[in-house]
């Protein structure tokens, strides 16, 4: 079996396996890093298949200090990934999120709320008559509050993936097209990747960026990792009545999210209980018209007329334990690190959770805390509390 020797071998070329290469990188050119994709389409990775929004709206500390560490990012990103002048266009639009809150969750809201405000955040308070005056359209009864992020928005997560992508390459990263099998160790400690191919990468670090398929690579390890694929549709329509101005990000108490998309558009989707585990990209016009479509046209009446135009499934990478991030190095196996278990919110984890990697990786002390995340607590089985899981 033929060995190459990496500083660190990266399994999953997604917008954490990029982003992880990039700032590991970044932090030290003479690194050998490897990213090992198997699918360089991205036609299921759940990068590209995401909505792309990004939020201060959590109600967890360190969830808000990544968002916000994100904003800041991408504030100046694409300067930041220019090759030789040439810089990405991520269409980032600050539009706004707006997050509704019934008389059940107002206090949560309110607490998350104040949290957001004392970090800083840039988010406003709103009743339901200021909510119904600067969109009309919205059926405010049964809404108590709102809050409403002013910095929050979506992005072109194809070209966000292509940015890091290219500018970990340009800085020397091998991005290696191939199927990552197992994961090699000798005595609690990991000692190469070994492809579909009989290749085999050795490396002291191996990072598991495998997204939804998380699980499978750290089984080949010997690893339990909670983490399941779970599908999640979204649905682009075309409604008779057309709002004044885009609508941002707006998500109602039960889940069920929407927001303008280009071409006047309206995407709509929504978490639901019963979306399978396992690894279908199929999607369901039924899933529309039968259970979101009802809700939201109770919540915005002028959406009763409307034409379905697309959809899409994708997949979140559910922790079954928190619906949180697991990060950092697994407690029984020296040198293997997980950035997994994102749960529909890693997209705008990735610079933050890059960073952070590469920090315990180099052994460089984290400018951001994200200890809370370690895959210690899967072993202890305890769990985080985040209120604003989408
Ligand atoms: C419908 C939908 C909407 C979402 N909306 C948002 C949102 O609004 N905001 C947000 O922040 N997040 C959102 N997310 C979640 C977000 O997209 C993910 O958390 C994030 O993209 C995860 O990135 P990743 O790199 O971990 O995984 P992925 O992008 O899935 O990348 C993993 C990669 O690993 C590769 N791989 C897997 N196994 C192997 C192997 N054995 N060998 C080689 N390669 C392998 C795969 O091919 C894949 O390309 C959404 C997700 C979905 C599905």
């Amino acid at each position: 079996m033929k060995k190459n020797l990496y500083d660190v071998v990266i399994v999953g070329g997604g917008i954490m396996g990029c982003a992880t290469a990039y700032y590991l990188l970044k932090g030290d050119r003479n690194l050998k890093v490897a990213v090992i994709e198997r699918d360089p389409t991205y036609s299921r990775a759940s990068t590209t298949l995401s909505l792309a929004n990004v939020r201060v709206q959590f109600s967890l500390k360190e969830n808000i200090q990544i968002s916000q560490y994100t904003i800041q990012v991408l504030e100046n990103f694409e300067d930041e990934m220019a090759i030789e002048g040439e810089k990405p266009c991520i269409a980032y639009r600050q539009q706004g999120n707006l997050f509704l809150a019934d008389l059940y969750g107002r206090g949560v809201a309110k607490k998350a709320f104040e949290l957001q405000k004392d970090l800083g955040c840039s988010v406003a308070w709103w009743s339901p008559s200021e909510i119904k005056e600067k969109y009309p359209l919205y059926e405010t009864s049964g809404i108590e509050a709102g809050t409403f992020g002013f910095k929050d928005g979506h992005l072109d997560p194809h070209a966000f993936l292509m940015a890091y992508r290219a500018k970990a390459k340009f800085l020397g990263a091998d991005l290696v097209t191939g199927e990552a099998a197992e994961i090699g160790s000798v005595k609690g400690r990991v000692t190469d990747v070994r492809l579909s191919s009989g290749h085999s990468l050795g490396s002291e670090h191996i990072v598991n960026c495998a997204g939804a398929w998380a699980a499978e690579i750290a089984r080949t390890a010997g690893i339990n990792l909670p983490v399941k694929p779970v599908k999640r549709q979204v649905f682009a329509v075309d409604t008779k009545v057309k709002p004044d101005s885009p609508l941002p990000l707006t998500v109602l108490p039960s889940g069920l999210y929407f927001r303008t998309e280009t071409g006047n558009l309206l995407l709509v989707g929504k978490s639901l209980e019963d979306d399978p585990v396992g690894f279908d990209f199929s999607w369901d016009e039924r899933r529309f018209t039968e259970s979101l479509w009802p809700e939201l046209a109770g919540f915005v009446p002028a959406f009763d007329t409307l034409k379905l135009i697309r959809g899409w499934a994708g997949l979140y990478a559910v922790n079954t334990l928190d619906s949180n991030a697991i990060l950092g190095e697994w407690p029984g196996l020296k040198g293997f690190f997980l950035a997994n278990g994102f749960s529909g919110h890693g997209l705008q984890q990735a610079p933050a959770v890059g960073r952070y990697i590469s920090e315990l990786i180099t052994g460089k002390s984290p400018a951001l805390d994200l200890s809370i995340f370690s895959p210690k607590r899967i072993l202890e089985e305890k769990p985080l509390s985040e209120a604003e899981i989408v």
